[in-house]
């Protein structure tokens, strides 16, 4: 489906890829896949990620799976401008902790012949829209939903359900702090909490 065209950029069109889903789905596994195959066909690739995401390593995308791949860390989406310079394809992860100004800059990246793939949760803890996912999954080319295994059930998982009472809406976890669930097992989950809670 994602062909690694030859084409010098001057020649060529970008686009937007989206790999959404919930935590623990293989975004991110999904995201190095394609990356890799562009350094295979010997593409200009970097590796961008919110500086707030700081989980195991400052320089690394780290996938759940141990595989990893360079990743340069921005305080903001307007850096990827700057830094993008006569990269091919680049790679962003964790976007939805990007500030609202992402979609614009993907769409210019793609408009200058990049090719744009875009990893990240599409739904925060509460099954809400994530930050700027919804807008870049509705101007992407080509979206990607990919689900994880309902932890109570073994159904397709598309929440990330949050076992902990933190209510923030940024809060960096593992399986201690998250479980994925389908939807009639969050539904479950979310009425028990609210119980709970009076
Ligand atoms: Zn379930």
């Amino acid at each position: 489906m994602f062909l690694e065209r030859a084409a010098s950029r001057s020649q060529r069109k970008g686009w937007v890829e989206v790999i959404c889903g919930s935590m623990f789905s293989g975004k991110t596994e999904e995201l190095i896949r394609r990356l890799r195959r562009a350094e295979f066909a010997k593409q200009k690739v970097e590796i961008f990620k919110p500086g707030v995401d700081t989980r195991y390593d400052e320089n690394n995308v780290v996938s759940h799976e141990g595989t990893t791949i360079r990743s340069t860390p921005v305080p903001s989406s307007s850096n990827l401008l700057l830094l993008a310079g006569d990269i091919e394809v680049v790679g962003i992860d964790e976007a939805q902790f990007f500030d609202d100004g992402l979609p614009a800059v993907c769409v210019q990246l793609a408009g200058q012949g990049v090719r744009v793939i875009i990893a990240g949760l599409d739904m925060d803890f509460q099954g809400r829209p994530f930050g700027p996912m919804p807008q870049l999954m509705a101007m992407a080319e080509f979206v990607t939903k990919v689900h994880a295994i309902c932890m109570r059930c073994g159904e397709l998982a598309t929440f990330s359900h949050r076992t902990t009472a933190h209510k923030e809406l940024v809060v960096l976890g593992e399986t201690d702090t998250y479980e994925p669930l389908c939807r009639g097992c969050f539904d479950l989950a979310i009425s028990a909490q609210q119980t709970a809670n009076g």
